[in-house]
């Protein structure tokens, strides 16, 4: 059996909630390794993972994806005895030589106050029997290259190799949202950063067949399928949008095209939101970022709707959405060159400041209403990066 250790994160701070995040939390980490037989068991405060040797991967796949924590370590545990304990340190250490460590120091935690050694003791001691075992390492109690752990609790736990957890709050602890999920960059991301502060996330997708190919379909089941692991799954919910990109095409200026498809997207979300009793919508937008990014057409953009659209990207600069993206592992999917509806049907010269009362004359010419609702009808459903 393997084990870790796991630090459960903000949740500690939130007082009368506390319990409610943990549960979920608990919730969460349970569903992400159903059936690998894992057991999570938890004693003042810390939480303890043993999982089957060949669930290692499993495991470390959920705990490095799982909001809420703020840190986990595959630990050695032994007896509660000096001789087994210094082993422990040993053997962690022979992972740190191999690696070319060469200084490290040890860090003793006690909770069993009758273990005979204390902190200061033990540290002194293991740090001696591995600079024993392997003298190309040396302690450092300043500056160490790495640190071994040891936390003498209900059995002993030795580690070297301590991850940082995502912190954030658990999925689930902060109603729902519905994420507009294109193939681009922007959206994955902002459906990570909304599932990071607890909003469980549900997705749309707006796709124009036979403009846009199947494989631009299918990259958008794959982004959801990534960020899906963070955010205990998404439901994407797949809208052929054809007709009204068609109707816009056909009814409006060319200049407007964006601005209206935009419009229309909202529309549908919306009415998708309320069906499935989802309290606001999400997007990637970033302002100033593309030319229906700015201040004025975001305002003729949600003009029309009652939700909160929250746009978690919004003041941040593509490079650093892109390192975000890079970190979640959306990046690389995200930019293969399957088209975008947007694009193909994106006027060469858009309206950069459009007018809530221009926008909404327009909008109504369009007369999309029962292409939208037919449109929300037909839409399929697919289930992605459930455990
Ligand atoms: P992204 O990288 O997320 O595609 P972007 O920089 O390309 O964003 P736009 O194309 O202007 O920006 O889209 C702005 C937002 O509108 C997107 O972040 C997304 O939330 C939503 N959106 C755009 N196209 C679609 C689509 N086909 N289906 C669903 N949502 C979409
Ligand atoms: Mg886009």
């Amino acid at each position: 059996m393997i084990t870790y250790l796991v630090k459960p994160g903000e949740l500690v701070l939130k007082g009368g909630n506390k319990k409610m995040f943990e549960a979920v939390l608990r919730r969460n980490l349970a569903l992400r390794l159903k059936g690998s037989g894992a057991v999570i068991t938890t004693a003042r405060g810390r939480w303890y993972v043993t999982a089957p040797d060949d669930m290692l991967e499993k495991t470390e796949f959920a705990l490095s994806r799982l909001l809420g924590i703020s840190g986990w370590a595959r630990a050695r545990v032994c007896a509660k005895e000096s001789g087994a304990l210094f082993n422990a340190c040993a053997e962690e250490a022979r992972g740190l030589a191999a690696r070319g460590v060469k200084t490290f120091k040890v860090e003793a935690r006690r909770t069993d106050k009758s273990f005979p050694l204390d902190s200061y003791q033990i540290c002194c001691e293991a740090g001696d029997a591995v600079t024993g075992a392997f003298p190309s390492l040396s302690v450092d109690v300043k500056n160490p290259e790495s640190v071994i752990q040891v936390e003498i609790r209900e059995r002993a736990f030795v580690y070297a190799v301590a991850n940082k957890g995502l912190m954030g709050l658990p999925v689930g602890s902060a109603g729902r949202g519905l994420v507009l999920l294109s193939g681009g960059i922007d959206s994955p991301v902002a459906a990570y950063l909304m599932a990071r502060r607890g909003m469980r996330v549900e997705a749309v997708y707006f796709h124009a067949y036979p403009y846009t190919s199947d494989e631009a379909r299918k990259k958008v089941v794959s982004l959801a399928g990534i960020a899906g692991a963070y955010t205990m799954g998404i439901r994407l919910h797949t809208v052929g949008f054809t007709p009204v990109q068609l109707r816009i095409k056909e009814k409006a200026p060319s200049p407007w095209t964006t601005v209206l498809l935009r419009m229309a997207m909202m529309e549908c979300s919306e009415l998708l939101a309320r069906r499935e009793k989802i309290k606001c919508l999400i997007t990637g937008e970033s302002l100033s970022q593309v030319a229906s990014q700015t201040v004025e057409n975001i305002a003729a953009i949600e003009s029309r709707l009652s939700l909160p659209v929250l746009r978690p990207l919004i003041g941040m600069d593509k490079d650093d959405i892109i390192t975000m993206a890079r970190t979640i592992g959306t990046y690389d999917t995200s930019i293969l060159p399957y088209e975008d509806c947007c694009v193909i049907f994106s006027p060469s010269h858009p309206v950069l400041r459009a007018t809530v009362e221009e926008a909404n004359r327009l909008y109504e010419s369009l007369d999309a209403s029962a292409l939208i609702t037919e449109a929300l009808n037909g839409a399929a459903v697919d289930k992605c990066g459930f455990a």
